[in-house]
């Protein structure tokens, strides 16, 4: 193709029509590139242009982001990262609820097909699973990475960021931190050498929901994609399956400051994701998520244009069988009822599975 006259670079992926599978390049294109464009010569676009560059590299570049890092490892020393507010003395090797120290650990990384489309385009989404979590849910699908302590492997900020620079090599559209809520400092010292080896993919922040919103300030124009859960509105069932009952409350607090950051999901090329706020709601058995009472939160008080997961894969996992009624899937029933409530709630992005 002829050089760019824009002097635009694009990331792409020339792709066999029969075979789909692809060789990562990058192109030199006229600009503006034209999907039509694009599609005749056989490429997949697959990310915006190189003007997009992503928040977390200006702050690197203003010194920003050594300050937030700086101010959040200072934290660590009266732990009150998330809403638990242990005030656990983490650099003097104390631990609170999250049993997690001055290190991070991470149980696995990889390039992850199973999240959703929006996230995992044709490269797949860049997951880093940190070991151990601050909430802690009796039923958890990940019970043995959020529960065992010594899961995983110790990690500094140098290695973590050669895993994010490995991920972003094998072709991830993005970086997804899952359960960072409790490693938020070590994330973000890991972020100078990683800026300074060439990172430059959107990073996704996938928790829980259960973040304090003066930690959530230190990440703003850090973390291009929130991906929050939901899970409960009933501070009752949140202290029985948690024993967290301000989860409600902090999770609301929490989205609106998320979606305060970046606002609603915006997607480029492929329909792949690089800002905004996506929830993720998992549907209960016996009503216990209250997805009615979410879904009005969602549509009301952030935004009807809030996309939404509607997850169906709730499984009985860990202390799951301690509580009647926890133990076992959901109905098709359940699922459909709580579809009907999101669309009732006035939802207009929710995805269902
Ligand atoms: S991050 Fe861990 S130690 Fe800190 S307040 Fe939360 S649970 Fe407690």
């Amino acid at each position: 193709m002829p050089p760019c006259p824009a002097g635009k670079l694009w990331t792409g992926i020339r792709v066999c029509p029969k075979t789909s599978a692809g060789e990562r390049e990058v192109l030199n294109c006229t600009a503006p590139v034209g999907f039509g464009q694009a599609l005749k010569a056989g490429i997949t676009l697959m990310a915006r242009s190189d003007n997009f560059v992503p928040g977390y590299v200006k702050l690197h570049r203003s010194g920003e982001l050594t300050r937030r890092a700086d101010e959040a490892w200072e934290r660590l020393s009266g732990c009150r990262m998330c809403p638990r507010r242990c005030g656990a003395d983490r650099l003097g090797g104390k631990t609170g609820v999250c049993r997690t120290g001055a290190k991070a650990r991470v149980s696995s990384f990889g390039p992850h097909f199973g999240e959703e489309d929006v996230l995992v385009g044709t490269g797949g989404s860049g997951t880093i699973f940190f070991s151990s979590c601050n909430l802690l849910c009796c039923f958890c699908q990940n019970y043995e990475i959020s529960h065992f302590p010594g899961e995983g492997r110790e990690v500094g900020p140098e290695e973590l960021a050669r895993i994010m620079l490995t991920l972003q090599g094998y072709g991830c559209h993005n970086i997804n931190f899952v359960t960072p809520s409790h490693v938020v400092p070590q994330i973000l010292r890991s972020l100078i050498p990683a800026v300074e080896m060439g990172l430059r993919v959107p990073l996704v922040y996938n928790s829980s929901g259960y973040d304090e919103v003066e930690t959530l300030r230190l990440l703003d124009g850090v973390f291009d994609i929130y991906m929050p859960d939901f899970k409960f509105w009933d501070p009752e069932v949140a202290d029985e399956l948690c024993g967290a009952p301000d989860y409600p409350d902090a999770a609301r607090e929490a989205l609106k400051e998320m979606h305060r950051q970046v606002g609603p999901l915006e997607t480029g090329a492929e329909d792949v994701a690089y800002r905004g706020l996506l929830v993720r709601h998992l549907v209960m058995p016996d009503g216990l998520a209250s997805t009615a009472e979410i879904a009005k939160f969602l549509a009301e008080e952030i935004s009807p244009d809030t996309f939404v997961n509607v997850m169906a894969q709730y499984r009985p996992r860990g202390r799951a069988h301690t509580r009647q009624g926890l133990n076992r899937g959901i109905t098709p029933e359940e699922y459909t009822e709580a579809l009907e409530a999101v669309r009732r709630a006035g939802l207009r992005r929710a995805q269902a599975q």
